[in-house]
């Protein structure tokens, strides 16, 4: 089996750049084009904080759908597994990311699960707070202590344009409201999951994240953030969910919990063993970065990282 070193992970990172070719840039997104189709950035951490960096780890992007799963933990803390599973389901979904035909699908009152548009922004029509300032202010302290980085912000240029392109979002919004599954503000929901979606993050703030899970939700100064029974839920959703439509393939070819978003940035997190990040911004069809995606599998495979067994 390799060992976990930096030179492997630079070598990993040439492996899998070639991929990105296979992509596409997401130019809904300000200032993505394709000079940035072959960046591809890295970062491990270890439960006792070795960190792991090759590639363009530097590079900070918009978070976009990685933050489903920081709305999913604060929610699970806010309301209970219960209360939460009432609003959003937990079965995979075949369609697309933003998919609004499943909501309406014959005998399905809610989204399939909280790693979908729809579910993300009916969580977020959860997270407690006086207004959609103070919400976001929990969701961005939460996710700077899980981080230790203080200055994790929300890029305003990122949060005008999610608004100006938001219309689909809209759209499920406003239907979730008609069949009752948002029973709050359906402007600040929105709005809220447009900021989630903004907070630039770099490989390490991502392998941060992937970490906190790993570790059952004790923050780096040894605090119990979230429990960890929270967590696994998180976890598991990641895994049947957590990669778009391609989340099966994910659990087979990579067998630990990931999220991905369409900047190209994945979460990974390998319970007790690390914390992953990457952004890798040339995506497929379905939203899941190329080179990033065969980085992970390289890893999975060369570090026996996947949980149900080797190949
Ligand atoms: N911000 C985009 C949206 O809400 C993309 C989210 C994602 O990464 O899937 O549709």
């Amino acid at each position: 089996m390799t060992k976990l070193s930096t030179q492997y992970l630079e070598e990993a990172i040439e492996d899998s750049r070639p991929f990105a070719a296979n992509g596409s840039v997401n130019a809904a997104l300000p200032t993505f084009d394709d000079t940035m189709k072959e960046l591809l950035g890295v970062t491990i951490i270890t439960p006792d904080f070795k960190i792991y960096r090759a590639g363009d780890y530097n590079q900070y992007v918009p978070m976009q759908s990685t933050s489903k799963i920081i709305g999913l933990m604060l929610a699970l803390e806010d309301f209970g597994k219960e209360r939460v599973f009432q609003t959003v389901g937990m079965e995979p979904m075949g369609d697309f990311f933003n998919s609004i035909s499943t909501l309406e699908a014959p005998g399905s009152d809610k989204p399939f699960n909280p790693m979908i548009n729809a579910g993300a922004i009916s969580i977020a029509s959860l997270i407690k707070g006086q207004n959609v300032e103070n919400r976001f202010d929990r969701y961005l302290t939460f996710l700077r202590d899980i981080t230790e980085n203080d200055e994790l912000q929300m890029d305003e240029t990122v949060y005008k344009s999610e608004i100006a392109n938001g219309a689909r979002n809209r759209s499920l919004a406003y239907f979730m409201q008609s069949t009752g599954t948002i029973v709050t503000d359906v402007e600040e929901a929105l709005d809220l999951y447009f900021r989630m979606n903004s907070v630039m993050m770099c490989a390490e703030d991502l392998a941060r994240v992937g970490l906190f899970l790993a570790r059952g939700g004790i923050d780096p100064d040894g605090n119990t953030l979230i429990p960890a029974h929270h967590l696994r839920t998180v976890k598991a959703i990641m895994l049947t969910s957590g990669m778009y439509n391609a989340s099966g393939h994910y659990a087979v070819e990579v067998g630990f919990p990931c999220k991905s978003g369409v900047s190209g940035t994945i979460i990974g997190s390998v319970p007790g063993v690390m914390g992953i990040g990457v952004v890798a911004p040339a995506i497929d069809d379905k939203g899941n970065s190329t080179a990033g995606g065969a980085l992970i599998k390289k890893l999975s495979k060369d570090l026996n990282l996947n949980m149900f067994g080797i190949e």
